[in-house]
């Protein structure tokens, strides 16, 4: 019996190996610098890929399918004929038939429309068609707003394990959230890095959408968090210096994440960082928005005095969240007044408690080159990812290889 470990590990070093060559070096390269394990030959990557990776439509290609018709005729899968080691999904619990009964209702009109999200049809990635009975459903992740999330595996071969994310049509439209719910899913599903949870596919039925998303086997990074109460700086330095590696792609591609915080990123087998939610991205294409969204704690003075804001949220959230994960509590945090929150971020009121833990030097002054008042002054990602207190771990991780 194979471990879902074991597996999504070969998974992991697989889609590493699979980049580019060049990728692996030069400064938006770090976590693909990261000792994660012995690389497999190419020959076992794609005997990997074919075997276990979740549904890559276009194996050889990360463009347009060459016959796209193909992928709408999913290969018929043989019970009981399985040419690879099973993997131990868990348990269902019948959440889904329960919570559809509770929840489900349909949806008309133009809500309907906007809402029938299917990857299949999707103009720049089509996938081939899913549905629910594409899947042997498995264990229970969590409970998202919208919905139940679950670990499942495709019944044809090659047998995928994903992370299944249900929202229900009729509370998205309630929420009035249609517009970005699509949003997110258009933006994630054109992102490719390893510290951004794939978005491989999605469908509907009359009351449900269903995401077919990486699975992260070691799940949020808010709950280690919150049972360690701070990270080891060794730890909270590879994690930043993951983090910038996924936000240099993410602005290359004209998107600004404006959410970044411990609740929004899951783990992968390794330990990994993987971008999670992506409900306040958008695309940038040179319009600074003035809209006010995120959450309190990571908002930049430019966004708490509602001015114009660009990407150089992102490089202030990073600093908030850099603080954040040595400290255990964010830096301009006052549980009693939030209005002293937003001035506390006005005034960039930021200080540094050392009586519960001692920072060293270097990790004080990247959060402080970080959290500039002027978004111009901010230190650029790519200087990030050369910090000495970013290449210090990095150079220990790389010398215990
Ligand atoms: P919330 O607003 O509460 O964060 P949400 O709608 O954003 O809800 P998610 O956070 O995506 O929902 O999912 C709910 C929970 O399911 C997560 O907290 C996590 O524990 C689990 N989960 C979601 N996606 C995955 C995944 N890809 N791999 C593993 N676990 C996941
Ligand atoms: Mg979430």
């Amino acid at each position: 019996m194979t471990s879902v470990g074991s597996v999504t590990r070969q998974i992991a070093a697989m889609e590493i190996s699979n980049k580019k060559p060049g990728t692996s070096t030069g400064a938006s390269g770090s976590s693909l610098r990261q000792p994660l394990m012995k690389q497999p030959s190419q020959t076992n990557v794609t005997k990997l890929l074919t075997k276990f990776a979740a549904p890559n439509p276009f194996p050889n290609s990360t463009n347009k399918p060459t016959n796209p018709s193909s992928l709408r005729n999913p290969v018929s899968s043989k019970p009981g004929h399985a040419t690879q080691p099973s993997i131990d999904i868990g348990n269902y619990d019948g959440g889904l038939e329960i919570e559809n009964e509770k929840r489900g209702e349909r949806v008309y009109g133009e809500a309907a429309e906007e809402l029938a999200l299917d990857s299949s049809t999707s103009r720049r990635y089509p996938t081939r068609e899913w549905s629910l009975h594409d899947f042997d459903m498995g264990r229970p992740l969590g409970k998202g707003k919208f919905g139940r999330v679950y670990m499942v595996r495709t019944k044809a071969e090659p047998k995928y394990i994903v992370a299944l994310k249900t929202l229900y049509k009729s509370e998205i439209v309630q929420s009035k959230v249609e517009k970005q719910i699509r949003r997110e899913i258009e933006i994630q599903q054109n992102l490719r890095h390893p510290n951004i949870l794939r978005l491989y596919g999605y469908f509907h039925d009359e009351k449900r959408i269903f995401l077919m998303l990486e699975f992260a086997a070691k799940g949020e990074l808010y709950k280690q968090l919150s049972k360690l109460h701070r990270f080891s700086e060794r730890r909270s330095s590879r994690y930043i210096d993951q983090m910038a590696d996924a936000l240099i792609y993410l602005h290359s591609k004209h998107v600004i994440h404006r959410d970044i915080k411990p609740e929004n990123l899951l783990l992968g087998i390794n330990g990994e960082l993987k971008i999670g939610d992506f409900g306040w991205s958008v695309h940038a294409p040179g319009n600074r928005r003035m809209t006010l969204c995120g959450t309190l704690d990571y908002l930049p003075p430019e966004m708490v005095e509602g001015k114009e804001h660009n990407e150089k949220v992102d490089y202030w959230a990073l600093g908030v969240l850099t603080y954040e994960f040595v400290c255990g509590f964010p830096p301009f945090e006052d549980r009693d007044s939030v209005n002293n929150t937003y001035r506390r971020i006005a005034r960039v009121d930021l200080k540094f408690q050392d009586k519960d833990v001692r920072l060293s030097e270097e990790v004080k002054d990247l959060i402080t080159r970080l959290l500039r008042y002027d978004p111009q002054k901010r230190l650029p990602l790519t200087e990030v990812q050369k910090h000495p207190w970013i290449v210090k771990y990095r150079q220990k991780r790389d010398s215990a290889q």
